[in-house]
């Protein structure tokens, strides 16, 4: 039964994606994730059926070798896979990142280098930020480029939280350099760093250490990454000039919280369904437990929050992909998905009873991870300060 999350206006091929996709997830992904999740493993069939179905290409234009789809595609096709489970939409959103900073940002060189293998999946990207110092304020990097006598940079620091950090081939990683300018913001730059997959040494100074043992968002890999000394050609700047990469990341980001709303979306979406269904087959004081009135207002709110998320979500994507600035449609997205999902997994839950502290009930798992969903791609606490920022100077008195 589909009747949340459906989504007007959408062309054949849209609907015919999403359809596929259905199929997969319901047939490939919910028989295994609960098995693979406990035992942290990663899912590689199943991604090879995402690279089989052109995932790993969605947005990457026809030029290039993908499907050249849209923002709302891809994030109505993320919902899907997170309805399914949530770990094996991390494993293609920074990939996603990395090649939408590459369309916007490149240069003409670094996309004909990149793009059609990042199509096909061979080349998988990350995406990296963060440091065991910072989250949130990204004006902190501290990870540094020198720039060599011969033009060359050379990069030393340590970068924390890498989702795909081992599987990937080319991260996205944001450093200090000094362009002199005043402005912290201007001193940052992008580098794309290539490596191997794997852990240990993955390139001339980048190493890898190991995967970091989290509650949740398993089978997916987040890892620190350690630079000693990385020698980098300039070229390998994104987009070729140094002093952007705080307002490249600052796009991509954009990007990325329609992304953790969508997955946050298809957590709630999958709370809600296994909510409904217990809840009618559950038996205390003579009826099922959905007819007791208590259980019957929760299922109602749970749904109401779904669609008020799904519909934020989709409405912000659809601005994305109309080129327009929306940090404020963005972040309201993301705010209202990921506390949504974590009221209606919790509803949810608490339906489950005893029974949803069970290893045995998927509800466990969503559980866990849907708390991701409130830290991902900045905190509600830094979606708000953005929210916030953006609407007193357009609501600024006169
Ligand atoms: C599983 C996982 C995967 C991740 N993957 C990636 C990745 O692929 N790439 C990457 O770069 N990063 C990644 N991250 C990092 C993630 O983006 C950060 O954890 C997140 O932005 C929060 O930063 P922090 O952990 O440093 O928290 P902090 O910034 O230290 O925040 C701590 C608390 O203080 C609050 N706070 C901070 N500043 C303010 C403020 N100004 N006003 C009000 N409250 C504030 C926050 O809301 C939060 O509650 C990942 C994190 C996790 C857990």
């Amino acid at each position: 039964m589909t009747r949340l999350c459906q989504t007007e206006g959408l062309t054949e091929d849209q609907s015919e994606i999403l359809k596929a996709v259905r199929v997969f997830v319901d047939e490939q992904i919910i028989p295994v994730a609960q098995e693979l999740e406990h035992s942290d493993t990663y899912p590689q069939e199943i991604i090879d059926g995402l690279k089989e179905l052109g995932v790993f290409g969605l947005t990457i234009p026809e030029e290039f070798g993908g499907l050249g789809e849209s923002l709302l595609t891809y994030a109505l096709v993320v919902e899907e896979i997170a309805r399914g489970w949530m770990s094996v939409s991390g494993v293609i959103n920074t990939h996603f990142i990395v090649a939408y900073l590459l369309m916007q940002h490149g240069t003409e060189e670094q996309k004909q280098k990149y793009l059609p293998r990042m199509a096909t999946g061979e080349v998988r990207g990350a995406f990296s930020m963060s440091e065991p110092g910072l989250g949130s304020d990204v004006s902190a990097v501290s990870t540094k480029a020198t720039k060599q006598a011969d033009g060359s940079y050379s990069i030393t620091g340590q970068k924390m939280w890498l989702t795909n950090g081992a599987t990937s081939t080319l991260v996205a990683l944001l450093v200090k350099t000094d362009e002199g300018a005043e402005s912290v913001y201007k001193n940052m730059t992008t580098f794309l760093v290539e490596k191997e997959a794997g852990f240990g040494e993955t390139a001339q100074g980048v190493t890898v250490p190991g995967k970091i043992d989290k509650m949740g968002y398993k089978g997916v890999e987040t890892t620190e990454l350690i630079l000693e000394n990385h020698q980098i050609a300039a070229d390998q700047i994104l987009g070729g000039e140094p002093g952007k990469g705080f307002f490249q990341m600052m796009d991509g980001v954009e990007v990325g919280r329609v992304n953790v709303a969508a997955r946050a979306c298809g957590l709630a979406w999958r709370g809600f369904e296994l909510g409904v269904a217990y809840a009618q087959q559950r038996k205390t004081f003579g009826k099922v437990i959905a007819d007791h009135q208590a259980v019957l207002f929760r299922i109602a709110e749970m749904a109401t929050k779904v669609e008020v998320a799904h519909n934020m979500m989709v409405r912000a994507a659809r601005l994305k992909d109309t080129g327009r600035r929306m940090d404020v449609e963005a972040g309201m997205a993301k705010m209202v998905a990921s506390e949504y999902a974590n009221e209606v997994v919790e509803d949810s839950f608490r339906i489950h009873g005893g029974y949803g502290y069970s290893k045995e009930y998927e509800i466990e798992r969503l559980m866990r991870e849907v708390k991701f969903m409130l830290i991902g791609e900045g905190t509600s606490d830094i979606q708000k300060m953005i929210i916030g920022r953006s609407l007193l100077k357009d609501y600024k008195l006169k």
